[in-house]
């Protein structure tokens, strides 16, 4: 069977028991009434699948009774959760049955970004997409996917190679490249190194928030309990050093606010003192002088650009010069203009601590690399930033657009344009579950399967220190047209010609991985003697592959300097716009995938418990000076843009800082989302972090002006609402009660 044929095959199977469904909008969650064959009518069954609602890939079982998926749980076997789901893991069944789902491929039926679509057989859509694109010029296309990691972003850029179009681009939190440049240069390693918390007995965190939304947040928030609870006789501690209170640092033994930006200055004064107090030895100062020749800060400097006492920065550098002393770096440090230097010098912590390969210490990252052979060989990748100047009509025009798995009219910062970025576009096509930001502008719709409908396999993207490869069958029958991106892919190639065809010689994306799997066959855990089918298989029913054993793979060491030391950028001046923007993702909605779930919409935000809505986190002191009261309407106003949201009054927010939850402020993300809260990123303008093309996320100042009262759904009491003796502890510095309130930044 042709790979055209299978997938037209498989539309059919998968639409037929939506027909029905299909003559009339289903105005509730889809039902699925399909049993399979053996089981007995209400008969439970766990099936294994991977989770893809993050980059993290965390194995889960998913309990399905009479063909319906019932309840998420977490795979034990899976090394990067070992039995944890997060809510944003529970709530794909949301995803699964959304009544906002796309069914079927759908085609404008108006002009771009009216809103106006019209179903069309999956056959038309493909062809009229390999139409687009085969009469395109190669240059003239560009690639966005949300995939950057694992055999789906390799297959975007064989793609790309093939065609001879210029590399994807992946669209990912910007603080992740530059982790990953950080740790290029302060470790020498390619990718995000492991952290192995569970064994520490001291953890600081500059700016990571280990127990948000971040990286891998199942495996850290385990790892954190396991090092604070898992030992009989000894507790670990978390420090967590960074300007917000995050969940992590609301978490933490200590939390040191920092100035926003001044992260890097505060690691190399501990640093320093690690260095005069002898806790490095000679060779470890050697290896740390090639990030940084130059001699640290002062504790008393560090004390002033940071706003934290010198005391503290003297403890904190004696609690790091004890034995199994660990320091994560990223998140937070890393969205300033000055992050790649903030997180270098993190991260460069850990030579001077001479933790590299051992427990309790930073391993290099640890990967089978299944997909790596799928990617021609220099395969870059094009800046997200360099895709939105070609759409704002700077370079190359884009006369086909092709968006897979990923919004980024929603994502992308008003600075570069988006708000008619797409106007001057050619053909754009979108591979989506879901009319988003970026989808309603879309000529052409293609549906995609969520992961528990497709065969999926993948690897997580932020390594937990041993291999992992999750795989896994599909848990239920799909419910609409809708495929795995690679299948796409591999459609796409197939109607180019035969010269990018013969680049995919695969029916499938099984086939795909299968072929990747028996190239390496010998090497993998189990693989010797088995064939790549049978091998395949059992992965299957077990969830994937997975090594085994404690974390493995010393990282090299710096690779170079560091970049120069420089002041935090921050656009807009301090006289117009007083407050500087902390944008952060809520454990509720994190980049806004869960927005359109009302399980996650009533979540409460575990800090503000603010529930269905965006909010301002503002310091009381500040409030009082504006007139603003709990859950008062804001504008909120900075040079890219404005946004009204609610005022939450937080005593451990530090004056002259605000900050807003990402994810939030769609204009067309299904009902539960459109029209929700504000997007944060209207406020942002494009302040790149130096060094790299990344957005720096915390270089916006903002002004703020009340608007009026309003209401705000909450769990918990407010700030205003505590009792009339009831003090609240916490000031934005806390242990230094004393310290003046005005606002440094
Ligand atoms: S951390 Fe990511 S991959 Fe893991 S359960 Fe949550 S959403 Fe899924």
């Amino acid at each position: 069977m042709r790979r055209r044929d299978f997938l037209k095959a498989s539309a059919v199977t998968a639409g037929a028991s939506l027909i029905d469904g299909c003559k009339e909008p289903e105005p509730e969650y889809i039902v699925q009434m399909v049993r399979p064959t053996g089981q007995l009518p209400g008969e439970p069954v766990w099936r294994p699948g991977v989770c893809r609602q993050c980059s993290a890939g965390c194995g889960i079982q998913v309990r399905v009774i009479d063909g319906n998926a019932k309840k998420v749980e977490g795979n034990e076997a899976h090394p990067v959760n070992l039995g944890g789901v997060c809510a944003l893991g529970h709530s794909v069944l949301q995803e699964l049955y959304n009544p906002d789902r796309l069914l079927q491929a759908q085609r404008s039926g108006g002009s771009r970004g009216d809103g106006s679509f019209e179903p069309m057989a999956w056959d038309d859509a493909m062809a009229q997409a390999v139409e687009a694109i085969g009469s395109a010029s190669p240059e003239g296309i560009a690639i966005i996917a949300g995939d950057r990691s694992g055999f789906t972003g390799a297959l975007w850029s064989r793609l790309a190679d093939a065609m001879g179009a210029p590399p994807p681009a992946f669209l990912e939190p910007p603080e992740m490249a530059v982790e990953r440049l950080a740790s290029r240069i302060a470790l020498g390693v390619d990718d995000y190194p492991y952290f192995d918390l569970a064994r520490a007995e001291t953890v600081l965190s500059i700016g990571a928030p280990l127990l948000d939304r971040w990286r891998s947040p199942v495996h850290y928030t385990r790892a954190f309990a396991e090092m604070r609870r898992g030992r009989a006789t000894r507790r670990g501690r978390l420090l967590q050093a960074e300007a917000r209170m995050s969940l992590t640092a609301a978490n933490a033994d200590e939390w040191l606010p920092l100035v926003p930006g001044s992260e890097g200055t505060f690691a190399r004064a501990v640093a320093g003192l690690l260095m005069a107090g002898g806790a490095a030895d000679a060779q470890a100062v050697r290896r740390y002088r090639v990030l940084f020749p130059a001699d640290p800060p002062s504790p008393a400097d560090a004390a002033d650009a940071c706003d934290v006492s010198e005391e503290r920065i003297r403890k904190v550098a004696e609690e790091l010069g004890g034995d199994g002393a660990l320091v994560v770096g990223g998140g937070s440090a890393a969205a300033h203009s000055n992050g790649l230097y903030n997180v270098v010098a993190a991260l460069g912590l850990n030579v001077l601590l001479g933790n590299l390969g051992r427990p309790g210490g930073v391993f290099a990252p640890a990967s089978f690399g299944l997909a790596r052979g799928l990617a021609p060989s220099q395969a870059g990748e094009t800046p997200i930033a360099e895709v939105a100047a070609r759409l704002r009509g700077e370079g190359t025009a884009v006369d086909v657009l092709i968006v897979a798995d990923a919004d980024p009219l929603h994502d992308m910062p008003a600075g570069w344009g988006r708000a008619d970025l797409l106007s001057g576009a050619g053909t754009v096509i979108a591979l989506s579950s879901f009319r988003n930001d970026t989808a309603l502008q879309a000529d052409l719709i293609l549906p995609l399967a969520t992961e528990l409908e497709r065969f999926e396999a993948a690897e997580p993207t932020t390594s937990v220190g041993v291999p992992a490869l999750g795989v896994a069958q599909p848990v239920v029958d799909p419910v609409g047209d809708g495929v795995h991106p690679a299948e796409i892919v591999l459609a796409l190639a197939d109607g180019l010609g035969d010269d990018v065809a013969s680049r995919f010689p695969w029916r499938n994306f099984q086939a795909v991985v299968t072929a990747r799997v028996e190239d390496e066959l010998a090497s993998l855990p189990g693989g010797a003697g088995a064939t790549a089918a049978s091998y395949l298989r059992d992965a299957a029913d077990n969830g994937g592959i997975f090594a085994d054993g404690e974390p493995r793979g010393t990282p090299p060491g710096p690779s170079g300097p560091a970049p120069e030391a420089t002041d935090a950028l921050v656009e807009g001046s301090a006289d117009e716009y007083a407050f500087v923007l902390l944008p952060f993702e809520s454990i509720k909605a994190g980049e806004g995938r869960g927005s359109n779930r009302p399980w996650l919409q009533e979540h409460p935000d575990p800090l503000s418990t603010v529930m269905w809505n965006s909010w301002v986190e503002i310091s009381p002191a500040d409030a009082e000076r504006l007139g603003v009261h709990e859950a008062d309407l804001l504008r909120v106003s900075s040079p890219s843009g404005s946004v009204e949201a609610h005022a939450v009054l937080d005593p451990a927010v530090r004056p002259g800082v605000i900050s807003m939850p990402l994810g939030f402020g769609y204009r067309d993300y299904g009902r539960y989302a459109e029209g929700r809260g504000a997007n944060v990123l209207d406020l942002m303008g494009s302040t790149q972090v130096e060094g790299t093309s990344t957005l720096a996320r915390a270089a916006t100042r903002v002004r703020v002006e009340r608007l009026g009262t309003g209401e705000l759904v909450r769990f918990g009491r407010s700030y205003e609402d505590r009792g009339e003796n009831e003090e609240i502890p916490v000031g934005w510095a806390p242990h230094e009660p004393t310290r003046p309130r005005e606002a440094r930044v």
